[in-house]
């Protein structure tokens, strides 16, 4: 795989280097339409961020960045039925973690409800909306379809002091919940849909996360929206592609209100294979316990990324690689993998554990002896220097390095067979010692005390090289690998009837709780990042305590048996 094959989208093609939402800001500023480039990242606080939210957030940020303007973190808060300040406070956190910084431009739509108040007041005055009676159901009925026009409401034509008298008594709580709206009067017969007279404020008694029971009317996102970019000056209004129907209604509000208009760009939404990306599921996810929580490590959320291991360097280059484009598309979830696989190469210190232990006793070995083997830390990076393993008569490697019947392709230890341990000895494989039940449980080997470091004086060669862990210096700890969360590329994909949750795979978290571990790894602290040699990057999660150290498997190594393995798998069946 190429690390382009990801971006031969048709849209992505670069003009002069540019990408189309460069080009478009390079030409305003070039015809003084903008002086200089405000951006914001506009979240609703009614769940954590995603992967998804991070190229808005790299993209956003990243403009600010390079034509020196400014980006906002702007809260889209306008209802309060599903906002909170658990979500307020955790979006904070993600986007600092991702190394963007807004300064003292942290902003809430809430913080404008005052002034959108009062605008609504104008276009009642002007004619141009008006309170409504009608039900959800009735309005959504009157509303029409993508083929016929809409029906217009008997309160359309209600007088301007009518308007202004009921909509002030909304404001004032004279009337239940969901019993009157205000509307924009624009065209029931528009064929875009959105400008069917959009309602723009509806009556909810709901406790507001910033302004509490101040309010019982809330503006819709629609009528908010616009109007925030506008007060704070924002020159590219940059959003996902369905809002591009709502242009048209963020001018005409900005347009009959009069006020400074900033510039709406849209680009197609990142979608991702395996992974499901809307807020509504990955609150259901969290909701129903198919995961353990919002950061759980199996979920796309940045802080299940985060306590997955991702870095924000990994994150970002991920955001730089996919680029933008107008047209929806999908990237495949490998294309993160190597992300992070490419970063922690260079970061993390290798180390050796064993995921499934199984004992072997070198019986030419002396009984008491330790020998300190020499390991190097990180061979991408010398400066990292090596440590000292603790090598011993007993010693643990992992079950699937040892077949007693092997396969012509199997390297790795089997009956008679010479393998090297990294940094220590050859081993030969002498004897297999079963329980009652047939299972493997131990293995007899001898060591050559010449080959010490893993090379053979006579030059004589092995063709594997097998991790270990010495018994009687090994710590036990608990590692948590994971699968992806869904089983199909893409998770909508269900037979007629089903529902997406059928496409949850039940295997998605694997515990291992007997795992072995060189000494050195018990100074690790949460959050610390290592290769265990031949597995995979891990990372020490949260649940760690002094007793238990427990890790996430972040991601594997390219593994070459597993594919042979797998393609053989596929070819037996
Ligand atoms: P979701 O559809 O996942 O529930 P949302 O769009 O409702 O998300 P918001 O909090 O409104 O979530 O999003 C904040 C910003 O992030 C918006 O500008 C939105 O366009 C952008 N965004 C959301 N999802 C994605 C995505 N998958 N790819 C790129 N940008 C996204
Ligand atoms: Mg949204």
């Amino acid at each position: 795989m190429s690390d382009n094959s990801y971006m031969n989208n048709e849209e992505n093609k670069e003009c002069c280097g540019r990408d189309f939402i460069h080009q478009i800001i390079d030409e305003d500023l070039k015809s003084g339409r903008y002086t200089g480039v405000v951006t914001r990242f506009p979240p609703e606080p009614n769940g954590y961020l995603h992967i998804g939210h991070a190229k808005s957030i790299c993209l956003n940020f990243g403009l600010a960045e390079e034509y020196r303007g400014r980006c906002h973190l702007r809260y889209d808060d306008t209802n309060p039925l599903k906002e909170e300040q658990e979500y307020i406070d955790a979006i904070r956190e993600d986007v600092r973690w991702l190394g963007f910084d807004w300064g003292k431009h942290e902003y809430y739509a809430s913080d404008y409800f005052e002034q959108l108040y009062e605008w609504a007041i104008d276009l009642i005055k002007k004619g141009k909306a008006y309170v409504c009676d009608l039900s959800p159901e009735e309005v959504r009925a009157y509303r029409g379809t993508l083929t016929e026009p809409g029906k217009e409401s008997p309160y359309r034509n209600r007088s301007i002091e009518e308007n202004l008298d009921l909509f002030q008594r909304m404001r004032a709580g004279e009337f239940p919940d969901g019993s009157r709206t205000l509307r924009a009067k624009i065209d029931m017969a528009s064929p875009n849909l959105n400008m069917r007279d959009p309602v723009m404020y509806r009556i909810i008694r709901a406790t507001h996360p910033r302004t509490g029971d101040k309010w019982c009317i809330y503006p819709m996102y629609d009528f908010a929206h616009g109007q925030s970019d506008s007060i704070e000056g924002i020159t590219h209004s940059i959003c996902t592609l369905e809002f591009e129907d709502h242009r048209p209604l963020y001018d005409w509000f900005i347009k009959e209100i009069g006020i400074y208009a900033p510039r709406q760009i849209e680009f197609a939404r990142l979608n991702l294979t395996y992974t499901v990306m809307s807020k509504r599921r990955l609150l259901e996810l969290v909701r129903e316990g198919y995961v353990r929580g919002w950061d759980d490590p199996r979920m796309p959320t940045i802080s299940g990324l985060r306590r997955r291991g991702y870095t924000p360097e990994s994150i970002r280059q991920f955001c730089k690689l996919i680029g933008v484009a107008k047209a929806d598309n999908t990237v495949d979830i490998a294309l993160l993998e190597y992300c992070i696989r490419e970063d922690l190469n260079k970061k993390a210190n290798r180390y050796m554990a064993v995921l499934n232990p199984l004992k072997v006793v070198i019986e030419n070995y002396p009984d008491d002896l330790t020998e300190e083997m020499e390991a190097v830390n990180n061979p991408e990076d010398t400066s990292m220097g090596t440590r000292k393993v603790p090598f011993s008569k007993v010693i643990y490697i992992e079950q699937d390095d040892f077949m007693e019947n092997p396969h012509p392709k199997f390297y790795r230890l089997a009956p008679g067979k010479e393998v090297r341990l990294r940094y220590a000895y050859f081993i030969k494989c002498t004897d297999v010692i079963k329980d009652s039940n047939g299972n493997i449980v131990e293995l007899r080997c001898t060591y050559d005390p010449n080959t010490k470091g893993g090379n053979a004086p006579d030059g004589r060669k092995v063709k594997a090289t097998l991790h270990w862990v010495s018994a009687k210096h090994a710590f036990d700890a608990e590692i948590r690998l994971y699968d992806y969360l869904f089983l199909k590329p893409n998770p909508s994909d269900v037979p007629d009837g089903s529902d997406w949750r059928s496409n949850i795979n039940p295997n998605s978290l694997q515990v291992l709780s007997n795992c072995k571990l060189e000494p050195e790894l018990r100074k690790l602290n949460i959050g610390d990042k290592v290769q265990f040699e031949r597995q995979g990057y891990f990372c020490v999660d949260p649940d760690t305590t002094p007793e238990k150290m427990v890790f996430n498997r972040t991601v594997t190594l390219k593994d070459e048996w597993a594919k042979i393995k797998s393609k053989l798998d596929t070819h037996s069946k």
